[in-house]
């Protein structure tokens, strides 16, 4: 039995885990694939003090990091169902996909989201050249240049916002008839010079040449017409999908599926604590998830403390 089992192994879980081990309590991390989305990811240019990394120079720095403690890490394992403690300090009990069980006095649940693609020709193939997701992490990567941003709710217009600041021109594609976001947010995208909006527009492909993209086609749904725009980027900002399905029905989640914690990273299990982008916790970054993840550790050795049952 762990004193602090952490799920996932991201940021978040990484600095949980780091953070646990240091309470010289004894530490677990269970992980489908350390590292989480910065595996993926291509330059990073915003955690604080490291001007300029890459994802998986970052994630074997992570892991690295882990490993100067006693930890236990148990990668690729998905966990499954969560068994929560009959009463507080007892252990709770994870299952993996591989039929073993995990116990633990405490957890930090930290099994991080994956954004929503179009899953249209062209969106993989470009990923990270030129098809991006995130506008915080790659929105100055288009400097002067034209985009567009996929999706007229709330992230997609805030998105459009903040990047026709930076870049040279910024055409938004929504799918219905009308954006979705709040009114003073459309207000304020209308009020923007460098601003095209199109609504009833189904993106059907992303093109490109010499391994970059150079635009996308759309279909106009009221009139059925083919366009084609010529661009250097796309941001698809059609949804962040939390890991969070194995956890239906056993903790509390938001509406979008998002674990709800507090500013102590409570859940609404006493015990299990949650941390990173698969919570509550508003923007969704790699320092942010660090910040949680240590947040997290820190309240379940305080919790550990005061509820020792021996
Ligand atoms: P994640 O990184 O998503 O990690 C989740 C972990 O949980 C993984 O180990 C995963 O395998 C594991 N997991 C999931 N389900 C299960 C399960 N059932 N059982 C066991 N393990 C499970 N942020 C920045 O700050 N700067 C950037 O430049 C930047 N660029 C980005 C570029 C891309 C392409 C993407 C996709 C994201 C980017 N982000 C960036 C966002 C950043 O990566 C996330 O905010 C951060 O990784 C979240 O950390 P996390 O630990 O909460 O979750």
């Amino acid at each position: 039995t762990f004193e602090v089992l952490v799920i996932g192994g991201g940021p978040a879980g990484a600095s949980a885990a780091i953070y646990a081990a240091r309470k010289g309590i004894s530490t677990g991390i269970a992980a489908e694939r350390f590292g989480g989305q910065v595996a993926d990811t291509m330059g990073i240019e915003n955690l604080i003090s490291v001007p300029y990394t890459e994802g998986p120079k970052l994630v074997s720095a992570m892991e690295q990091h882990v490993k100067e403690y006693d930890v236990d890490i148990m990668n690729m394992q998905r966990a499954e169902k969560l068994i929560p403690a009959s009463r507080p300090g007892m252990p709770h009990e994870v299952r993996l996909e591989n039929g073993a069980t995990l116990k633990a006095r405490s957890l930090v649940l930290s099994t991080g989201a994956r954004w929503r693609q179009m899953g249209v020709p062209g969106e993989e193939e470009y990923r990270n050249k030129g098809v991006a997701y995130c506008p915080h992490c790659d929105g100055p990567l288009f400097k002067g240049k034209r985009v567009a941003v996929i999706g007229g709710g709330n992230s997609g217009v805030e998105a459009a916002i903040d990047l026709a600041g930076i870049v040279g021109h910024v055409t938004l594609i929504e799918f219905g008839a009308e954006m979705r976001a709040d009114e003073v947010l459309q207000k304020k995208l209308r009020s923007l010079k460098n601003v095209e909006i199109i609504t009833s527009g189904q993106t059907t492909e992303i093109t490109g040449e010499n391994g970059k993209v150079n635009g996308l086609n759309y279909t106009d749904r009221k009139s059925g017409e083919q366009h084609h725009i010529s661009l250097e980027g796309v941001f698809v900002q059609i949804g962040l999908v939390p890991n969070t399905e194995w956890l239906k029905g056993d903790i509390e989640l938001s509406q979008h599926g998002e674990i709800i914690v507090n500013d102590r990273n409570e859940t609404s299990i006493p015990g299990v604590f949650a941390a990173g982008d698969a919570t509550t916790v508003p923007y969704k970054q790699i320092v942010i998830s660090m910040g949680e993840g240590s947040k997290a550790a820190l309240s379940a050795f305080d919790f550990l403390i005061r509820n020792s049952v021996d």
